[in-house]
């Protein structure tokens, strides 16, 4: 029975992306533009780190695209997550609500400020973090003293919730606002996989106090490592330039700066790679669709498992493909992981959930059923661009 399932798996996998020999890695980049032309610049004028015209670039051209009113490229999406926290008003022994079911950087993003994640369940529809579930826990554990919001059972400040939109698909944003509002909880979006995912037309990322992304090379579109604070609040945007680019005052010769800042520019070299990748940008949205829909098609014949397709009210940009096996099954999951990669086709599971591991152990959490059953369902499957032809 299980060996049926995983060939028909492996025989879809061929199917969409009409290939059968070379392994197939989970997310290759795509360099089809004018990479070249712009890094070479940028070593031929000797302009490869703190100053040079690719940092603004790239900045205003993710302002254009996402429409938000300022975007700061930054190091990589953790110091992106971990400033974003910070000017949202995270502080130490305060806590953070995010997913469960997320990759690493958004609790540790918490931790480096000396928060406490708070881990909420997921739902089917988006992957994403559950507005209901969290707003009866809310109710459940949650005391509203002032301005602030409390947990009751840890006597913690809540300082922010923080919604991860799982292989770049949307969360329900709108009930996740009316649960921040409610309650007087800042929102930061984990968007580090939704470049180019939209809810109700918005772009992603720009729905809360601020967002951030990620140009990992695994990413939609890469910087090589990079990511981006955005915000809609000038204010906020002008701080967020100035702390993560050592907070300098200017000043012909003089060193001032007046605050702790942060080293986490992104440096010229890699916003020229960056610039190029965002001319490229719809072209790769497109064949990831393309590439979905293959995959969608493939997989409708499969019995006992199904295709993770966008959710309602949303575009999105199919970062990482995945299939969702009809019921938890750890044991027919690691046959499927053994067998697709061993044809060619790298898988991987989903992440293993934050509350699971060791620095996290004692963290607050609400009830993760749907997640832990998640966990055990979901296997991502090869989703570059460049396998849609
Ligand atoms: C990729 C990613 C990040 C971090 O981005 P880096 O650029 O790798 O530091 C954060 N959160 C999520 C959910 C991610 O997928």
């Amino acid at each position: 029975m299980a060996f049926g399932v995983v060939k028909t798996i492996i025989q879809a996998l061929h199917n969409a992306t009409n290939q059968c020999s070379t392994l197939l890695s989970l997310h290759e980049p795509t360099f089809a533009g004018n990479e070249w032309t712009y890094v070479k610049e940028t070593i031929d004028t000797g302009w490869v780190s703190t100053a040079g015209k690719y940092v603004n670039d790239f900045e205003v051209r993710l302002q254009e695209y996402t429409g938000a009113k300022r975007a700061i490229a930054v190091a990589n999406g953790t110091a992106a997550l971990h400033v974003a926290l910070l000017l949202a008003g995270v502080e130490r022994d305060t806590e953070v609500i995010m997913p469960a079911l997320t990759f690493a950087a958004t609790a540790a993003a918490a931790a480096y400020i000396g928060a406490v994640p708070h881990f909420a369940d997921s739902e089917y529809a988006t992957l994403g973090m559950d507005p209901d579930k969290l707003a009866a826990h809310l109710d459940a554990v949650a005391e509203r003293r002032g301005n602030a919001t409390y947990n009751r059972q840890t006597g913690r400040r809540i300082a922010a919730i923080v919604p991860m939109h799982t292989f770049g698909h949307p969360v329900r944003l709108d009930e996740l606002c009316a649960v921040c509002e409610k309650w007087g909880i800042v929102m930061v979006e984990d968007s580090a996989e939704s470049l180019g995912s939209f809810y109700k037309g918005k772009h992603t990322g720009l729905f809360g106090k601020l967002g951030i992304l990620s140009f990992n090379g695994n990413k939609t579109i890469t910087t090589g490592g990079g990511g981006a604070i955005l915000t809609d609040d000038d204010a906020l945007g002008d701080l967020a330039k100035h702390i993560t680019t050592t907070a300098k005052l200017p000043h012909k010769w003089e060193y001032v700066h007046d605050m702790v800042g942060f080293n986490y520019r992104m440096p010229n070299l890699n916003a020229a790679l960056g610039c190029a990748q965002m001319e490229q940008l719809p072209g790769f949205l497109q064949k990831k669709r393309t590439l979905a829909e293959r995959y969608i098609k493939a997989f409708a014949g499969v019995d006992g498992v199904s295709f993770a397709a966008e959710p309602a009210d949303s575009v999105s940009n199919y970062w990482l493909n995945a299939i969702l096996l009809d019921k938890a099954d750890m044991a027919l999951r690691e046959d499927i992981l053994e067998k697709t990669n061993a044809a060619g086709f790298m898988t991987r599971p989903a992440w293993r959930l934050m509350n699971r591991l060791p620095m996290y152990a004692g963290a607050p959490r609400m009830d993760l059923s749907v997640a832990e059953d998640l966990e055990a369902r979901l296997i991502n499957i090869p989703s570059g661009a460049g396998l849609a032809g």
